[in-house]
């Protein structure tokens, strides 16, 4: 498509990558459920393990339906290359084990996910990795912090579950002055609401299991970045070290969420507007974590760095963790669940849930109150998401 780096996000969102003539006129890529691929010649089969050959041979490699997501996925972010992953863990664990090694230096922020964060503390640490946590809302104290031996700074930006928010311009340029690159995980955004590539970032990290896939059916990982630091992650951290490869089916599932991901990222922005007002208001909600909010503390921040202010909302309610167990027992239409991103309405309580790999003391430190309500708008009619939280906040 000769005319594709002027086309619109949205239409990107479909049609990047693939030409429906080179496959019988298929409207929908093929699903190349393959593990492996048959070589006309045994020099052939030699040259493109070689790399001399271009060619695809065993699918925990590559595969051409991967391959077509990775491809969107990576001109989405506006990045050069894509490596899809079964998970969004399997992401995280693949570029830190090519990036890093004894010795080395991970800084990442006070806020993390609680995989994530658990990963970073009993895995990495046990293999001679040092692990430092800043409050990046704060650049400066990555400026004090990172040394010759950071190799990797890593943040979630808005983080989660309690939608902290990272400059991610200020971070990046902190980075560069050191041996270090800059992960940024923006799961929460997607690349229709945030791209911090542009920012300055060296690498993007989704949980596509969220919003990229959108409707709860799948897991997968995917992460963008330069070509040449794609191959290692792909090689080492997927090939050879984790193993976490995406099956070619879910990224059929993915390329098909990818196709109403602008359509859907709308629609959750306004909903949870509309929700996040509601419960500022509310004389039984305590605080409001949201940054389409005006009070919101970084709310300059989320004007400048995101398109609209997403999906996600955290709040506390007056009466603490008692009164947030409660509230979610009294939901009715939101669901009680973990994960985010999907058409329906999940809610969920981070410190017993998400977050529970979290010591209590470590909960503190890190911003993770005990009251605290994770919400993920989801596509449901607005005026019934409202009735429902009313509903419950009266009791
Ligand atoms: C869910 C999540 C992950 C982990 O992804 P999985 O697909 O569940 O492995 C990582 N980062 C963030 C911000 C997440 O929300």
């Amino acid at each position: 498509m000769s005319s594709a780096s002027k086309q619109a996000f949205a239409t990107r969102a479909i049609h990047h990558g693939y030409d429906p003539q080179q496959y019988h006129g298929a409207l929908c890529p093929p699903v190349f459920m393959s593990s492996t691929f048959t070589f006309p010649s045994a020099e052939y089969g030699g040259a493109c393990f070689a790399g001399t050959e271009p060619g695809y041979f065993y699918s925990r490699i590559a595969n051409p339906t991967l391959n077509l997501l990775e491809q969107r996925i990576a001109n989405l972010e506006g990045g050069e290359a894509a490596v899809a992953f079964s998970s969004g863990m399997g992401a995280v664990t693949a570029c830190c084990w090519t990036l890093l090694g004894p010795g080395d230096e991970l800084i990442v922020d006070e806020t993390l996910y609680g995989c994530t964060f658990s990963y970073f503390h009993h895995g990495l640490e046990r293999f001679g990795v040092k692990v430092t946590h800043v409050d990046m809302t704060q650049p400066e104290a990555l400026a004090a912090a990172i040394g010759p031996r950071t190799r990797l700074v890593y943040c979630e930006t808005p983080a989660n579950p309690n939608m902290r928010l990272v400059d991610i311009a200020a971070v990046a340029a902190i980075t560069h002055r050191h041996a270090a690159l800059l992960l940024v995980d923006n799961t929460y955004c997607t690349p229709y609401l945030q791209q911090p590539l542009a920012l300055g970032a060296d690498i993007v990290l989704h949980s596509a299991t969220k919003y990229l896939g959108g409707h709860g059916d799948l897991l997968a990982g995917v992460v963008v970045t330069r070509a040449e630091l794609a191959q290692d992650i792909r090689l080492i951290g997927l090939k050879d070290m984790n193993g976490a490869v995406l099956s070619a089916q879910d990224a059929a599932l993915l390329l098909r969420g990818l196709k109403t991901l602008p359509l859907r990222m709308e629609r959750h922005c306004d909903t949870a507007q509309r929700i996040a007002e509601m419960l500022a208001r509310h004389p039984a909600v305590e605080r409001v974590y949201y940054p389409g909010l005006p009070v919101f503390r970084q709310y300059q921040l989320a004007q400048r760095q995101m398109a609209r202010p997403g999906g996600m909302i955290a709040f506390e309610l007056k009466g603490g963790m008692a009164a947030g167990i409660h509230f979610l027992n009294a939901l009715q239409l939101i669901l009680r669940a973990v994960s985010l991103g999907d058409c329906e309405s999940l809610a969920e309580h981070p410190a017993s849930m998400t977050h529970s790999a979290y010591s209590e003391e470590e909960r503190h430190r890190h911003h993770i109150s005990d009251g605290l309500i994770r919400l993920s708008a989801g596509l449901e009619d607005a005026d019934d998401l409202l009735a429902d939280i009313e509903q419950a906040l009266a009791q």
